[in-house]
């Protein structure tokens, strides 16, 4: 169903203690809103962020997962193991994955799948770098991205995606796609989806920008009509950055 979401991804950031003292000052300060508010501890502490977060309306959300069911795959987690803790959202593909460790759209792929067969949900992250964009070839690569680990899915399995446009350009660099650049590739994105499925499909979908959003211009993105809220890095670790961007969605 397509909701607003806000949602951060705290990355390799925060021990145990700092997990805690974060979380504790979010549920604290979140606003009353119709929005959906993710976290993304590292895995270490998704547990104890599960617990910390019983009585509050914050999800707990993975970064990443492994796409087999278990076995000789030292140092991964499984969808099993997330949903034994009580994780139902997973971030498949952010682009860092993608750089750093090798991740493929067919890796992608089945990791998307093996979410999907567990009933998870996935928060899926794609976008173009730098020079894809300078080339003219963005709307190309979000095409391929989306078509090579997604498209083989049937339409039911939509209302379980989430997805996250993140132009590698402007993660983490302070560098942000303007609202009208976020608003030109989210419909973009929405008319592919409506194309490859159906308009039902494609409007039910949420939609995020990922990209250097702080409390100074999460207002003017997510007042576009195609951008249903935001993937937060940075501004996500201090507790009223990322309070006021959530209040920028409301
Ligand atoms: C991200 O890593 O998903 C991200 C959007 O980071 P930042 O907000 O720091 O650019």
């Amino acid at each position: 169903m397509r909701s607003k979401i806000v949602a951060g991804n705290w990355k390799m950031n925060k021990n145990a203690e700092e997990t805690q003292a974060l979380l504790a000052a979010l549920a604290a300060k979140l606003p009353d809103t119709q929005a959906e508010v993710m976290v993304a501890p590292t895995f270490v502490n998704l547990a104890g962020a599960v617990s910390e977060l019983q009585a509050s309306r914050i999800e707990v959300i993975a970064q990443n997962m492994h796409f087999a069911e278990s076995g000789a795959y030292t140092g991964e987690i499984s969808a099993d193991m997330l949903m034994n803790i009580g994780i139902d959202t997973v971030i498949i593909g952010h682009s860092e994955r993608r750089a750093y460790f090798g991740e493929t759209d067919g890796i992608l792929a089945q990791k998307v799948k093996a979410a999907l067969d567990k009933n998870m949900r996935v928060m899926f992250c794609f976008g173009e770098e730098l020079e894809d964009r300078k080339s003219g070839e963005h709307f190309n690569v979000v095409h391929s991205q989306l078509k090579n680990a997604l498209f083989d899915l049937d339409a039911s399995a939509w209302n379980k995606i989430i997805l996250a446009y993140e132009p590698v350009w402007a993660i983490g660099t302070g560098e942000t796609a303007s609202p009208e650049q976020a608003q030109e590739m989210h419909a973009c994105i929405r008319k592919t989806i409506a194309d490859q499925y159906d308009t039902a499909v494609a409007n039910n979908l949420s939609i995020l920008y990922g990209g250097s959003v702080k409390p100074g211009n999460a207002v003017d993105i997510f007042s576009k009509p195609d951008v249903d809220g935001g993937l937060i890095g940075g501004a996500s670790l201090v507790a009223d950055d990322f309070i006021a961007i959530i209040n920028g969605i409301a």
